[in-house]
């Protein structure tokens, strides 16, 4: 799922390749008051003239977490109407000391409990900053009834430690739920393991298109790399182009990037719009 920027009409790709679900985030609404306004006015769909489904982000920086309370989650989502959104967000880091990285990882199940009830789908975050805070979160969201969790990753990926999380949050999910589902959040590449159970989301395919790096089967590259440049794509965007055609396109490599890996696996679990989330939860739990 691509992660697009309300501010940043060059992230907005939708009139020449089609994506089930999209990603806008909540951070952006709440930095910025003029947009938060405008968004509010007509809600993010007639904003953005996206006809298909938005997941609104809650993951957002320290700073900004410390400023909301429950009930300006509650008005944000309600304005911007997305089709569904996630928990929010708390900050767990993996040097933190363990006290501090329990509290928060309990905050985040209170905060899963809050909004297990919310009437818009919601995806559970998954939260932890060593293996068994990370368990008893995802247990704790499967308990709940959550369909769908979400993992913020790039942490995890600086620290060459999510493949053990992995291992453990999927074993749970498995057990525990008939279809799991984990959204790694921050990584735009398929990991080429666990494919029925996650899906991917990022902002990396814009970044990575405004420096002229290539994206393809979850490497990135430059244009003028061996292996690629001499490759034509058959992807929506390129339709046919070698990758060197795109040097002077930034348009056509940042649509080829989250074309090029697939985003569309198995991210239309999430939730169907305007079902309230009370009449999703499933007893799952079989244990
Ligand atoms: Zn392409």
């Amino acid at each position: 799922m691509p992660v697009v920027s309300l501010t940043d009409e060059r992230t907005w790709f939708w009139h020449e390749i089609q994506h089930a679900w999209i990603i806008a985030r909540m951070a952006e609404l709440v930095k910025n008051k003029s947009l938060a306004w405008k968004v509010s006015s007509q809600g993010l769909h007639d904003f953005l003239g996206f006809e298909g489904k938005i997941l609104l982000s809650t993951v957002m920086e320290d700073e900004l977490l410390d400023k909301l309370t429950l009930k300006d989650y509650a008005e944000i989502v309600a304005a911007a109407r997305p089709d569904a959104t996630m928990v929010p967000d708390v900050y767990t880091y993996l040097d933190d000391p363990l006290c501090l990285s329990w509290q928060q990882t309990i905050k985040s199940a209170n905060l899963a409990k809050a909004f297990s009830g919310f009437d818009v789908p919601v995806v559970g975050l998954v939260k932890g900053a060593i293996g068994k805070q990370v368990a008893w979160s995802t247990q704790n969201i499967v308990a709940l009834g959550y369909q769908t969790a979400a993992l913020p990753c790039r942490e995890l990926v600086r620290l060459d430690l999510l493949d053990g999380m992995l291992m453990g949050i999927v074993g749970i999910l498995r057990k525990r739920t008939r279809e799991p589902r984990l959204l790694l959040y921050g990584l735009s590449y398929p990991l080429g393991k666990y494919q029925r159970e996650l899906s991917y989301s990022g902002f990396s395919w814009f970044i990575n298109a405004k420096r002229g790096l290539y994206q393809k089967q979850g490497n990135v590259c430059f244009l003028t790399d061996t292996t690629v440049r001499f490759e034509e794509c058959g992807c929506v965007a390129c339709k046919g182009k070698i990758a060197l055609d795109l040097r002077e396109d930034v348009k056509t490599l940042a649509l080829h990037n989250p074309s090029a890996d697939n985003w569309e696996a198995r991210v239309d679990g999430i939730g169907k719009a305007g079902v309230p989330i009370r009449r999703q939860i499933r007893t799952w739990w079989t244990s």
